[in-house]
């Protein structure tokens, strides 16, 4: 049984915000109390259920409730822990439960089990759930009894009676319903975030906004594997996200990186071999540290730079069309191909089908999703299969843009057939 906030019939998932937080010297040490916590609460159900399992593997998992039910006796145990937020110690409980459930459910697909965590891991986070919350701006500045979290102003958060945040630009959690919060401090860029699991009233959703228009069109989309990555069947083209420059600068930091890496890691062997007292850590060394985050902030640009173009493009996509149709593509089978690998990962096919998914939700249109099979191979206009591809190599097969159907002889461009089979296997 998965741990889920219980949501109502007329709210809606409304994905994640998330916003950059500026928190003051005592609340930086305050979040990495918290993290520090949580993480001591992982390691300690960790141990206890490895430990539980080798006297008995017959027993079977423990459940959420009595994973939370070690919490008081814990408290009992260990003074600092009662300064730690409770939900956040009842969240990890659940997180680790869903995580184990995974491990038995995938066990065959070769899933691991849960890890310690470490407190080098280069992300620390804790989540704060159940937050009752408002939208308040300067003018009506009165708390109600009950309130977690309000916006005071568009870039100051209140968290509970302590802690007054200062964030970037918050309005994006207006008319929206906090499920959970989640604190992340990545360590490498040595930046806070927050991120907001949020709902929306259905009544809300722009479907119901009278500027958005049925336009009563219907496309079909074809991811092209060159340069071009979707082509539409009215001949709409995208290129692929451009961060060439940027990955050919965080190739050169990496490189550097790893070199680095392998030599501190052989110094630092070396030193505590020969001092068994004085340990030290390969975190210690503080130029490598900073070759790491120059390589984190990069990857973090390209990454940004990506899920911006996705946004742009799904978002013009479900506002042009009624009716949008896709290949079902699975990544993992396309991945395998190494030299198609590249261009897959960096189109990031899978984040845009979930975008188009809950756009066109959202936007009240239809998403279907049609076999892939042989969809460039046929020809849009008569319906045969051209026999001419029937064993060519992939590289070969690439190549083809234009060819001409040996029935019908209509002239075809590759993607743009490919695309107008997609929809009318849709349609059909
Ligand atoms: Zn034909």
């Amino acid at each position: 049984m998965r741990q889920q906030s219980k949501q109502k019939e007329n709210e809606i998932k409304f994905g994640i915000n998330s916003v950059r937080v500026y928190p003051t010297d005592e609340q930086k040490v305050y979040f990495i109390n918290l993290f520090g916590a949580n993480r001591w609460f992982w390691n300690q159900i960790k141990d206890m259920t490895d430990k539980r399992y080798e006297n008995n593997p017959k027993l079977s998992f423990p459940s959420v409730s009595s994973l939370k039910r070690l919490l008081p006796r814990l408290k009992q145990e260990q003074e600092w822990l009662k300064k730690i937020d409770s939900t956040s110690l009842q969240a990890t409980a659940e997180y680790y439960c869903n995580a184990q459930e995974a491990f038995f459910k995938q066990k065959p697909k070769g899933r691991k089990p849960p890890k310690f965590k470490s407190r080098h891991y280069y992300m620390q986070s804790a989540t704060i759930k159940n937050v009752h919350y408002r939208y308040k701006l300067k003018k009506d500045n009165t708390v109600q009894e009950g309130d977690q979290i309000y916006v005071v102003d568009p870039h100051t958060l209140q968290v509970g009676k302590k802690l007054l945040l200062h964030t970037s630009s918050l309005k994006c959690l207006k008319g929206c319903t906090i499920k959970r919060m989640m604190i992340k401090y990545r360590q490498d860029l040595d930046r806070f975030y927050l991120s907001f699991t949020v709902v929306k009233e259905k009544k809300n959703l722009p479907k119901y906004d009278e500027k958005v228009k049925k336009t009563g069109k219907a496309v079909g989309i074809d991811v092209g594997l060159g340069k071009e990555w979707l082509v539409t069947s009215d001949s709409h083209r995208w290129s692929v996200p451009d961060t060439f420059a940027l990955e050919k600068q965080k190739n050169k930091v990496q490189s550097r990186f790893d070199r680095n890496r392998s030599a501190i890691e052989k110094r630092v062997a070396r030193f505590n071999h020969e001092h068994k007292e004085a340990k030290i850590e390969k975190y210690d060394f503080q130029n490598w540290q900073k070759l790491r985050k120059t390589k984190s902030k990069y990857q973090l640009k390209i990454a940004n730079k990506r899920y911006d173009y996705l946004q742009k493009v799904t978002t013009w996509l479900v506002k042009h069309y009624d009716v949008i149709a896709i290949e079902d593509l699975k990544t993992k089978n396309l991945m395998r191909n190494h030299k198609l690998a590249h261009n897959i990962a960096n189109a990031g096919w899978r984040m845009f089908r979930q975008m188009l998914e809950y756009k066109c939700e959202w936007y009240g249109k239809k998403l279907i999703v049609v076999a892939p099979q042989y969809t460039s191979r046929i020809c849009c206009e008569c319906g045969q299969k051209n026999p001419a591809f029937n064993h060519m190599k992939t590289r070969d097969w690439l190549a083809v843009r234009q060819w001409e159907c040996p029935f019908c002889h209509a002239q075809h461009d590759r993607d743009v057939n490919a695309s107008r089979n997609i929809l009318k296997r849709a349609l059909a």
